[in-house]
């Protein structure tokens, strides 16, 4: 792929960094609270064995509530994820480029989602292909 010199600059650049830090620490203490919160759970449910204690709904609201907690976390990875992601293309001088055509990113997309890995014209296609 050819370098294109992407439109952003130094000082863009770094303000961009500082919200992906900052993001990605959030994001590391979210999964961490999660954690914590289902082997809460977990031990809540063995402790209690069935007798439904101080839960308000209790039939199967722990495995619904296990599944949602699952679903977030999932959610929570693929972000850091794409954080991470996103400052190692900081890294490699990649950043700001499309992952999948390579034209800069439009940076008032990366201003509102700073680890966009793709322009809006890849991403649109991307999720029609999807079916989203
Ligand atoms: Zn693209």
């Amino acid at each position: 792929m050819a370098t294109v010199k992407t439109e952003l600059s130094e000082t863009k650049l770094k303000s961009l960094r500082a919200l992906l830090e900052t993001r990605h620490a959030e994001l590391d203490a979210e999964i961490e609270n999660l954690e914590n919160d289902i082997k809460a759970k977990t031990e809540d449910e063995s402790a209690e064995s069935g007798t439904g204690g101080n839960h308000p709904a209790n039939e199967g609201s722990d495995v619904r509530d296990a599944e949602q907690s699952a679903t977030i976390h999932n959610d929570l990875d693929i972000m850091r994820q794409q954080v991470v992601e996103a400052l190692q293309r900081m890294e490699d001088g990649t950043y700001g480029l499309c992952q999948r055509c390579g034209k800069p990113i439009n940076p008032e997309r990366l201003e509102a989602l700073p680890y966009a890995a793709y322009d809006i014209e890849c991403q649109a296609e991307m999720e029609r292909a999807a079916g989203l």
